[in-house]
C-alpha cells in the first residue's frame, strides 16, 4: 500500500489550503450557504480529482479528492458535504450508470459547479433502511413520472439536479428501486429548508414531488438496479464523509494545542499539565488513525479494487473519532469553548453529523461484523458498470 500523494496532489492541497486561508476563514461567521465559494472551487478544479479530463476533471483520483477535501473541511466542515455532492455522487453516479445523453447533459456541469446536485434517499419512512422507500417512479409515454417527499436532502433548497430513488413495486423491496436523474426546475418539485444544528454552510430541505416528469434517458442503470446504483453511490461517498472528519478532527486538534500553549492556570501554560497532554495526544492519534483509515479506502477505489469493508470501518472510525475529539477540544478550551467568540462550538456541532451521513455508526457496525461473522462479505467483485466511462470520447 502506497497513500504518499504525488506531486500534483500536494499541489492542489496546497491550492485547497490557501483558498481555505483567504476565501473561507474570512466569511466563517457568516454560517450559510455562499453560492460564490462553491462556484469557485469548481473553477479550481477541487471536485475533478475523481473525473477524467473529458467531464472537467484532472483524473488525480480518490486519494487526490480525499486530501483536498480534508483541506477544506478543516476550514469549514459545511462545505465538506460539496464534495459528495459536486465531486462524487451525483457527477460519479452519473458517469458510471448514466447514459451517454444523460453524461453528455450533467457531468461536467456538476463537476465545474455551473449546476448544483443533490442525492435524494431519505424519506420520512425510509432512513437506514432503503428498500422501504415509498416515492414511486411510473412510465409513461416517453418519460417517467416520480411522486413521493424526500427528507434531510443536502443542497436541496439549491441544487438544480437530483438523483432520486423511487419505486416501481414497493413489495418488492429493494428490487423494486429506480435512480433517475431529475432536473429541480419543474412545478412538481418543492423544496422547504430544514433548520438544523450544523454544517451551515450546507442547506438542508425536505422535498415534495407531484408528478415530477424524467426524461427515459435519465434513468441511471436499468428498471430495479436502483438499489445497486445506490451502494456504489454510498461507498463512495464515504470516502468524502470520512475526508471531512479527518479535516475538522484536524482543526479541533489545530485550535487546542494553540489555546492550551497561551492559556495560564496556577502559573503555568496548561499545555504543561500531563492530564492536558493526554488529551492532545489522544486528539492526535485519533485523528491520525482515522486519516490512514480513509486513505486506504480512497487507494483502494484508486487501485480499481473493492474496497466496501475498508470504507465502512474508515467511516465509522472517523465519525467516532471527530466527534470525541470535538469534544476534547471543547474541554480544553474550559468555558470558552462554550463561547460563540471561540472556533470550538462550531467543530462541536458541525461533528455530530459523521456519526450519522452516508450510512449511520449503528450501519457501519453492522456491515463490519457482518462481514467479520461471515454472515454477509462486505467486499464483493466491483460491479460491472454499464460501460467503461473512461474510453467514451
Ligand atoms: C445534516 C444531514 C444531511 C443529510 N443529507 C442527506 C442527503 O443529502 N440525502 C439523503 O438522502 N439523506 C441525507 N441525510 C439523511 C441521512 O442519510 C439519514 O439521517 C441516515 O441515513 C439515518 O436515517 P434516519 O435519520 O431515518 O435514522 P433511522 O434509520 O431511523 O435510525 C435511527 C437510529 O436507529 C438505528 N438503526 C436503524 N436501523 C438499525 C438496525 N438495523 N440496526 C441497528 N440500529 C439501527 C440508527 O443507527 C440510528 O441510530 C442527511 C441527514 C443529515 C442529519
Amino acid at each position: 500500500m502506497d497513500f504518499d500523494l504525488k506531486k500534483e496532489h500536494l499541489a492542489i492541497q496546497k491550492e485547497a489550503r490557501f483558498f481555505s486561508e483567504r476565501e473561507v476563514i474570512p466569511r466563517i461567521k457568516e454560517e450559510e450557504f455562499k453560492r460564490d465559494l462553491v462556484s469557485k472551487m469548481g473553477e479550481m478544479g477541487f471536485f475533478g480529482c475523481a473525473f477524467p479530463e473529458k467531464f472537467g476533471g484532472t483524473d488525480y483520483g480518490f486519494l487526490a479528492h480525499s486530501a483536498v477535501c480534508e483541506e477544506i473541511s478543516r476550514a469549514d466542515s459545511g462545505l465538506r458535504s460539496l464534495f459528495n455532492l459536486q465531486g462524487l455522487t451525483v457527477p460519479y453516479t452519473i458517469m458510471e450508470w448514466g447514459t451517454d445523453e444523460a453524461r453528455e447533459k450533467y457531468v461536467k456541469k456538476l463537476v465545474l459547479a455551473e449546476k448544483l446536485g443533490c442525492t435524494c434517499f431519505s424519506e420520512p419512512n425510509a432512513g437506514s433502511d432503503l428498500a422501504s422507500i415509498e416515492t414511486t417512479i411510473e412510465g409513461k409515454n416517453d418519460h417517467y413520472i416520480i411522486n413521493g417527499n424526500k427528507t434531510w436532502i443536502s443542497n436541496g433548497t439549491v441544487a438544480d439536479i437530483a438523483i432520486v430513488y423511487a419505486t416501481f413495486d414497493s413489495s418488492k423491496k429493494h428490487k423494486g428501486l429506480c435512480a433517475a436523474v431529475v432536473e429541480t426546475d419543474q412545478p412538481g418539485w418543492k423544496p422547504k429548508e430544514t433548520p438544523k444544528l450544523g454544517d451551515k454552510a450546507s442547506p438542508i430541505a425536505e422535498i415534495f414531488m407531484d408528478d415530477v416528469q424524467v426524461p427515459k434517458e435519465n434513468l441511471l442503470g436499468g428498471w430495479g438496479e436502483g438499489f445497486k446504483v445506490a451502494m456504489t453511490a454510498l461507498d463512495r461517498g464515504r470516502i468524502s464523509v470520512g475526508s471531512g472528519a479527518i479535516g475538522l478532527a484536524q482543526a479541533c486538534l489545530d485550535a487546542s494545542v494553540q489555546y492550551a500553549n497561551q492559556r495560564v492556570q496556577f502559573g503555568k501554560l496548561i499545555s504543561e499539565y500531563q492530564l492536558v497532554k493526554g488529551t492532545i495526544a489522544e486528539m492526535v492519534s485519533l485523528t491520525e488513525a482515522s486519516r490512514l483509515l480513509v486513505r486506504q479506502g480512497a487507494w483502494l477505489n484508486d487501485q480499481d479494487r473493492p474496497f466496501t469493508r475498508e470504507i465502512a470501518i474508515a467511516k465509522y472510525f472517523a465519525g467516532e473519532a471527530v466527534t470525541r475529539v470535538a469534544g476534547m477540544a471543547m474541554e480544553v478550551y474550559g468555558g470558552m469553548g462554550y463561547s460563540l467568540d471561540a472556533p470550538v462550538e462550531r467543530y462541536y456541532r458541525d461533528a455530530k453529523i459523521y456519526q450519522v451521513g452516508e450510512g449511520t455508526a449503528n450501519i457501519m457496525r453492522l456491515l463490519i461484523a457482518n462481514d467479520a461473522l461471515n454472515i454477509k462479505k462486505a467486499n464483493r467483485p466491483r460491479l460491472k458498470v454499464p460501460s467503461d466511462f473512461r474510453d467514451l470520447e
